[in-house]
Parts: structure tokens; C-alpha cells; sequence
């Protein structure tokens, strides 16, 4: 996709709010980051504060630096998406790792526990891979991605193939049901630190789509252009009863499961929904239920955490892996 209306929205050097072990808790360096990935220079331009900046509307724009980024952060290599596909900010999708890491610290004294026998599971990890790719960058722990559709699960596979320490510690699984989490895709004898989930928003594809029309003339673009392939593909924003249809049948189903995923956590992006799903929890009898706020600049987010086990089992918990996988 072209840039858009090549009218660049201003970088904000500094999140106020992200996390103290993000990475880019400073802003970009789009200067050091230009000479080291030159395919990023013809996306940055001059933003109204006067520093170096890309336009944030313009997709090609922001995957060229989510490339760069990944590459400088993690020695990931050939990063690509499919058209359409979601493009994730990175520092906002590595909060959620710190904030986790420091919720599974808090059942180790504080400390942070890292590398592969930490195994994390990733619900509709998407075409971008981006929570594994992070998790195993910053902690080294293993993952399982999973996700209902092919073709994100295709781009994630040729992620790992061009990175084959990575490859050796995140698999991927297909969900062949839309509206299941956990069955059919986790083995019997397998058991997990924690699971995570960005899941998707809307309710409908008519509401996605108006969504995304609005974001696009907030951006200050021609709501008559309409914005082709800008912010997600349908599986990625929608699916029954939205992002609270989602939590709620996450939640049905980790009941199921209750001494296999030591922490049960989603992203929630409507607050309103919380106490409803804080007292489905109560009813079903988690032990502990955990909001932990996150702030990204302006946006304010959050993860909902949950445990059926008592902080004495959460401690002595070791994760498993099917026989003869990471
Ligand atoms: N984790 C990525 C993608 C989030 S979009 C990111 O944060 O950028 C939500 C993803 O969930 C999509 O890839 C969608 O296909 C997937 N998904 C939807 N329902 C699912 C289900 N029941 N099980 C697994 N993945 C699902």
C-alpha cells in the first residue's frame, strides 16, 4: 500500500507509561535506526516537533520499522506481514511481556523467571508473531502460538524459518474452531506458565469496518478513499459477541483447565467490561484475579490475570512439554 495522504503524524519521542525494562521506553532512535536499516529512510520525514519521524497511518511505513526495530532488539531477520495484516506497535505489545514477567516474578520472590522452561501460550498470535518473538527475545521463554487463520499462520511460519533460534522455541498450532480458545489445541499432559491473548474487538464486520473509517478520518484522511486494508484483516477484528464474547468463553473454558496454565491473562481494551468478567471469575472460583494497568502515552490498557491455583502451588508449578517439542 502506498502512503497514504504522506501527511506525517507526529512521533511522540517518550511514552509516558511504558514500562521501566521496555526498550523503547525513550522513543526511537531514527537516526541510528536509519543507518543501520537505510529502507526506512525514504518513510521518514520531518515531524511538526520538529524531530524525525514516519508516518504512523502509512502500513509500509510502520513495518519497515517494526523490521528495523525487531532487528536491532532482537536480531530478528526478514520480518514481513501479508497485506492487510495487523501491524503491531512493538513497544506497546512489549509491555504486556514486562508487565507479565513481573506478575510471574511476583510468585518467585520477585524474580524474574527467564528462559525456555518458561512456556507461554499465545491465542491468536497472529501474522506478526509478535508476542513470542518478544517473550523469547527478552526472557528466552518457549512458546505456542495459536490462531484460526491460515494465512497469518503461514506469514508466522516463514517468520521462523528465517530464524532458526527462534524456530527451536516457538511452534504454532491451528484452532480450527472460531469460537474456542484451549480445546483442540493443547494436548493432554502439556501445562503452561501463562497464557496471553490480544483478542480480537468488535462484534461484527459492519462494525469493524466503521471503526476503521473513523480511526481513518481522525487521521485526518478522506473518509471517501475509503482506507483498503488499513488496520487488520476480519478474523483479526472481529468475531461473536466482540472482545467481551471472547473473554467470557477464555474464561468458561480455563475452568477446564485449572492446574494447566498457572496465570490465565488477556488484554481487555473496554474497562467497562472488567466487572462483569471479575465477577464470572468470583463464580467460578478463581483464586486470584489481577487487573494490571498499562499506559501507552494517552491510552490507558490493561490485562486481566487469573489463577485457579493457591500462591503455594503457583510456586512449586513446572511447566510441561509434549514428548519431543520445545
Ligand atoms: N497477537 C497479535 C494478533 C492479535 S489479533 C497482535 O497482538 O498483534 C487477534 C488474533 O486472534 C487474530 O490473528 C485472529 O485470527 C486470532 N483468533 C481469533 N479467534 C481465535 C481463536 N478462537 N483461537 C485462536 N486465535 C484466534
Amino acid at each position: 500500500m502506498s502512503a497514504p495522504s504522506g501527511r506525517p503524524r507526529p512521533a511522540p519521542p517518550v511514552k509516558p507509561g511504558l514500562h521501566p525494562r521496555n526498550r523503547h521506553a525513550s522513543g526511537y532512535d531514527f537516526v541510528r535506526l536509519v543507518r543501520l536499516h537505510p529502507e526506512l529512510e525514504t518513510f521518514v520525514r520531518r515531524a511538526p516537533h520538529g524531530g524525525p519521524s514516519i508516518d504512523f497511518a502509512d502500513p509500509e511505513a510502520v513495518k519497515t520499522l517494526n523490521r528495523a526495530l525487531l532487528a536491532e532488539a532482537y536480531g530478528i531477520r526478514g520480518w514481513d506481514l501479508p497485506a492487510g495484516y495487523l501491524c503491531p506497535p512493538i513497544p506497546g505489545r512489549a509491555d504486556y511481556l514486562h508487565h507479565l514477567a513481573d506478575l510471574l516474578a511476583s510468585d518467585a520472590s520477585g524474580s524474574i523467571p527467564r528462559g525456555p522452561h518458561i512456556r507461554g501460550l499465545d491465542v491468536g498470535t497472529g501474522a506478526s508473531l509478535i508476542y513470542p518473538l518478544i517473550g523469547h527475545g527478552d526472557y528466552g521463554w518457549t512458546f505456542v502460538g495459536t490462531d484460526i487463520d491460515s494465512t497469518a499462520l503461514d506469514s508466522a511460519r516463514r517468520i521462523l524459518s528465517a530464524n532458526p533460534a527462534c524456530a527451536e522455541a516457538i511452534s504454532l498450532r491451528r484452532q480450527a474452531q472460531t469460537n474456542t480458545v484451549f480445546a483442540g489445541v493443547l494436548s493432554i499432559e502439556e501445562r503452561f506458565d501463562f497464557c496471553l491473548c490480544n483478542p480480537p474487538f468488535h462484534g461484527s464486520l459492519k462494525e469493524a469496518r466503521t471503526a476503521a473509517q473513523d480511526k481513518w478520518r481522525k487521521l485526518g484522511h478522506d473518509a471517501s478513499r475509503p482506507a483498503r486494508n488499513f488496520g487488520g484483516q476480519g478474523s483479526e477484528l472481529w468475531c461473536d459477541g466482540g472482545e467481551a464474547g471472547f473473554l467470557r468463553r477464555m474464561i468458561e473454558e480455563s475452568v477446564t483447565l485449572p492446574d494447566r496454565v498457572k496465570w490465565f491473562t488477556s488484554l481487555v481494551s473496554k474497562s467497562m467490561t472488567l466487572p462483569g468478567l471479575q465477577h464470572r471469575l468470583r463464580q467460578v472460583g478463581a483464586t486470584e484475579i489481577r487487573v494490571v494497568p498499562m499506559a501507552q502515552g494517552q491510552k490507558q490498557s490493561r490485562f486481566l490475570a487469573w489463577s485457579f491455583l493457591s500462591v503455594e502451588a503457583r510456586r512449586s508449578f513446572r511447566a510441561t512439554s509434549p514428548k519431543g517439542t520445545p
